[in-house]
This record gives C-alpha cells, sequence and structure tokens, in this order.
C-alpha cells in the first residue's frame, strides 16, 4: 500500500480520543494501527456530554455527522443549567445563561460514539486484547510497544490516547518522585432513571428540560434527559475537598453499592433528590482520579499524549473528552501538513506541546474550582447571591476558545522556523 506519509503511528489505546485520532490519520493516509487493550464488550455504558467546542473539533475532524447519527438526538442542542437548591422548596439559585455563538451540546452513549466510530475505520487496523505495558526506543530509533501477550511492535510516532491510567504517560514524564495521577475524594454514584417514575413519586422540580444541578454542601446532584427525556442520567457527587490528595486507589474504580449506602449520606437533603434516591436502584460508585499537578509537557521523544492520558481532570465541566477532542483536532492538524515527515517530527510535535498543556491544564484547573463550587451551599441567601455570581460564566472560556488560532501559530513558528 502507498502511503501519504514517511512515517508510521501507533496509537496505544482505542477509545473515544484514539479512534478518532485512527480515523483521520487514515483519511490522510497516514500508515496507522491502534493496539486497544479491551474488546469493547466490558465498555462501560455512561453517557459523555459533548459541549459546542467538543462539537467544533469533531466537525473540523469530518466525525460529527457519523457520531450524531448514532445520538438518539436529530441535532445538537442546547443543555443550559439550572442550578437548584437540594434543600426544601428547592429554589432556583441560578439559570446558566452564555454568550456563546453557538451553544449547543450532544448527549452520547460511549458505546454508542465508539460504534459510529469504528464503522469508519477499516477492522485491519485495529489490535484488540493488545494492553501495552511499556514503551522504549530500539537502536534503529523507532518506538517499541510491549504489550502483555509477549508481542511487540514497532513505530516511528506513538499517541498515547490509553486513558486515565496511561501507560504512555509513564514513558511521557519518565522517573518521577510523586506518581501525578491522584485520588481526588472525589466519588459519584451513577445510574438511569425512567423520567415516568419520579413524575410518579411525585419530583417538583422538572429534569425534563434541560440539566439540573442540586447543589449542597459537600455534595451535588446532576441529572440530565436522555432519550427524548424518557430517561433522566444521575449523577451523585460527593467530595472531601479539604482532605489531602491520596495516591492512586487498587482498582477497580467502579463498583456496585447498596441504594442504603448512598442514601445515608444524603439524609439531609430535601423532597426531591430523596425521591432520586429512592429510584436509583443498583447504582454504581466511581473513585474519581486526576492529574496533580498537571502535566507541563505531552511529548517525549516521539511519543505525544492525547486525551485523559495527558489531562485527566474532574469531571465538573463535562470538558475531559472535548479537551481530548481538541488534542486530536491539533495534532491532526499538524501531523497531515503536506510538510510533514519523518525527519521534522520532533520539531512538529513541539509546537503541539506549546499550544495544548496550557490549554488543557486551564481546563482542568477550571474543573476542579467548580467541584469546590458546587459542593459550597449553605442554604442561606447571602449563599445564593455569591453562588449567581461565581457560577456565571463558567463555561465560557472552555466552550469559546479558538483552536483555529493556535494551529495558524503553530504553523507559522514551523514556517518563521525554516522546519517548513
Ligand atoms: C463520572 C464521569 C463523568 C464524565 N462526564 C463527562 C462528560 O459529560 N463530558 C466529557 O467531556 N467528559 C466526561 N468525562 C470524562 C471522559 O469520560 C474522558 O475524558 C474520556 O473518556 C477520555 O477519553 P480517552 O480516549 O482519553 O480515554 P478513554 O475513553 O478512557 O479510552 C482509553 C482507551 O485506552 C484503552 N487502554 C487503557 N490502557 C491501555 C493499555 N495499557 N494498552 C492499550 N489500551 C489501553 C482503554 O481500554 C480505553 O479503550 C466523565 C468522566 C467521569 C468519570
Amino acid at each position: 500500500m502507498l502511503y501519504s506519509k514517511d512515517f508510521t503511528v501507533a496509537i496505544c489505546g482505542g477509545g473515544l480520543c484514539g479512534l478518532t485520532c485512527a480515523v483521520a490519520f487514515a483519511r490522510a493516509g497516514i500508515s496507522v494501527t491502534v493496539f486497544e487493550a479491551s474488546t469493547f464488550s466490558q465498555e462501560a455504558g455512561a453517557g459523555v456530554g459533548l459541549g459546542p467546542n467538543a462539537i467544533r473539533a469533531l466537525k473540523g475532524l469530518g466525525i460529527f455527522d457519523a457520531v450524531l447519527a448514532q445520538s438518539d438526538q436529530r441535532r445538537p442542542a442546547p443543555r443550559l443549567f439550572s442550578f437548584v437548591s437540594g434543600k426544601n422548596p428547592h429554589d432556583c439559585i441560578f439559570d446558566y445563561e452564555t454568550n456563546c455563538e453557538d451553544p449547543v451540546a450532544l448527549a452520547i452513549y460511549r458505546p454508542a460514539f465508539l460504534e459510529a466510530v469504528l464503522a469508519l475505520l477499516d477492522p485491519s487496523i485495529i489490535m484488540f486484547r493488545k494492553r501495552c505495558t511499556s514503551l522504549n526506543v530500539s537502536e534503529n530509533g523507532k518506538h517499541v510497544l510491549h504489550f502483555a501477550d509477549g508481542t511487540t511492535h514497532e513505530a516511528d510516532l506513538v499517541i498515547g490516547a490509553d486513558g486515565v491510567r496511561s501507560v504512555a504517560r509513564r514513558y511521557v514524564i519518565g522517573d518521577v518522585p510523586r506518581n501525578p495521577l491522584v485520588y481526588t475524594n472525589t466519588v459519584a454514584y451513577r445510574g438511569l432513571i425512567p423520567t415516568q417514575d419520579l413524575q410518579e413519586a411525585g419530583i417538583q422540580t422538572d429534569l425534563t428540560k434541560r440539566p439540573i444541578c442540586f447543589l449542597g454542601l459537600g455534595k451535588h446532584i446532576i441529572c440530565f434527559p436522555i432519550k427524548g427525556a424518557t430517561v433522566i442520567n444521575i449523577v451523585v457527587f460527593m467530595a472531601e475537598h479539604d482532605e489531602p490528595l491520596q495516591s492512586e486507589l487498587p482498582y477497580p474504580w467502579v463498583k456496585p453499592v447498596s441504594q442504603d449506602e448512598l442514601k445515608d449520606s444524603c439524609k439531609d437533603w430535601g423532597h426531591d433528590p430523596m425521591i432520586i434516591l429512592d429510584h436509583l436502584t443498583n447504582p454504581s460508585k466511581w473513585s474519581i482520579h486526576a492529574l496533580d499537578p498537571p502535566l507541563q509537557s505531552y511529548v517525549r521523544d516521539k511519543v505525544v499524549l492525547v486525551g485523559d492520558a495527558s489531562h485527566a481532570m474532574l469531571p465538573h465541566l463535562g470538558a475531559g473528552v472535548g479537551q481530548g477532542f481538541e488534542d486530536v483536532f491539533v495534532l491532526v492538524q499538524l501531523l497531515t501538513h503536506p510538510q510533514t515527515q519523518k525527519s521534522n517530527l520532533c520539531d512538529v510535535l513541539a509546537r503541539y506541546n506549546d499550544v495544548r498543556p496550557p490549554r488543557a491544564n486551564d481546563v482542568l484547573q477550571a474543573s476542579t474550582r467548580t467541584g469546590r463550587l458546587y459542593d459550597s451551599f449553605r442554604s442561606s441567601a447571602q449563599d445564593k447571591a455569591r453562588l449567581q455570581k461565581e457560577l456565571s460564566g463558567i463555561w465560557e472560556a472552555v466552550w469559546n476558545y479558538d483552536l483555529d488560532a493556535d494551529v495558524v501559530s503553530a504553523l507559522e513558528i514551523l514556517r518563521r522556523s525554516n522546519v517548513f
């Protein structure tokens, strides 16, 4: 087969970002192989929300229409949060408004997203059950991926898209005194509830029109409608923000829990959250991990990180995978450029590294601050006024970002430094 570039690419991890990246490279005629640890049959059926910037990146990569077709929305639509007191009488604290020109979002099941993207790929370029255990450089200057089954694979460029527990990250950060992946003292209980069940039980807050966030002290509940508002997706967050961060917890991080454990921790909440918890049968508990401190560099040699491998963050702005798609968009623009070739790969990756860590790490830190904000409501009028002010604009920097300008400035530097 004739390829458009004189270098080969191996993608470690075939999740949301890895597969998106693979589609763009394969379409550009680049030799690419994806190594995925799982078979996707164990894929967690969680939903993921894509904001305006994530949608723009997917459109720029030419895969948005395929993703939309697999979602249960006909088109992306505004999803602006309403913040409500977790205690009776569930006063509205703040209805989010935005100045974003295209304030639309899409909620999709992870398996549906993966199915949409897999359908765009030649199956022969994806290797399943290939868990990468380490990376190194061979004598001929190529990178070698070592797999749990004892096999290896060589490539000129490795993209680490292997998620929060990334092996590629270990290569990129090298020997550091402390693993930056930490348990955030945050747990999320997730579940789905038929809307009709909540209505029949007498819930007063309308959960069918827009996402609702019940605010409290040390906890908050996110509710958003899916499947044409026939089902409500629930995530109950509880956090101990002032506890020192702990090192990575033993796996698994997602466990089934009893409903009683959950209800016990929320006894002080009002009427509507109690109805929600009563109906959250078989919840799963997620121990949320993130990078702290954020990585200053996403690149070492010809290994480059995208997605959670580079900036695993708390999910409070619903922005994690959007940052991953922004990574992929920038990387694809630079690597598929007609003048990119094997001999200048390090210079090109350095420009990716100029623009992505500052942007994604800003969003990571804003997500942490947002979690503290959501968990700080003491049910007083004074607090309501404070929160109205502090919640105003929290998504603007995430959604209104000019990614094209980053690509233009990276290309300009490559031209000025005579790389291109
Ligand atoms: C409770 C919760 C709610 C969230 N809500 C949102 C939201 O609404 N919006 C949003 O944008 N983000 C959200 N996120 C974050 C989002 O899920 C992640 O940012 C996103 O999945 C990252 O995509 P990724 O491709 O980097 O990693 P993943 O999707 O995790 O993919 C990594 C892939 O690599 C594979 N892999 C792992 N290790 C290896 C290895 N050693 N070798 C080979 N393959 C490997 C895995 O099997 C997996 O397929 C949420 C997260 C949580 C926990």
